[in-house]
């Protein structure tokens, strides 16, 4: 939502007064458990239901999360909105490994990245940027 509005996570939390948890190892993108409070904020920001805002909710991965991974052939068109980027929520389960769409290995952005991204839109610029290194790399 941030990314659509072109404004950081944080601003859109503080101007809704959403009270998010962006203090885990990948920032807002994996947030800590919501409150009844968020949630119910979110409900009347996004005009979702309480069971889809759940849903869209990951657990945190348990000990500390050094990346956040991705597939780098789905991370750059939504099939279901082709101008709104997205992370897909498999991406976050702690067990995640390959991507079932393309039977690749996901590609691991370091932590750093994703908290230093303000929404979802500079989240998928830094994912440019790395694969960009990644190509270079193997020239
Ligand atoms: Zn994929």
């Amino acid at each position: 939502m941030a990314g659509r509005y072109r404004i950081a996570v944080e601003q859109l939390d503080r101007d809704y007064e959403l009270e998010l948890s962006r203090h885990g190892p990948l920032g807002w993108l994996q947030p800590e458990p919501l409150s009844e409070h968020t949630q119910g904020r979110l409900e009347w920001l996004a005009r979702i239901s309480r069971d889809a805002i759940r849903s869209l909710i990951v657990e945190a991965k348990r000990g500390p999360t050094r990346h956040a991974l991705y597939c780098p052939k789905c991370v750059f068109l939504n099939p279901l909105e082709v101008e709104s980027p997205y992370w897909k929520r498999e991406w976050l389960a702690p067990e995640a490994f390959m991507c079932r769409a393309h039977r690749v290995r996901l590609t691991a952005l370091p932590a750093s990245k994703a908290r230093y991204s303000v929404n979802m839109s500079k989240l998928i610029l830094q994912v440019s940027k790395h694969e960009r290194k990644l190509r270079d790399r193997t020239r």
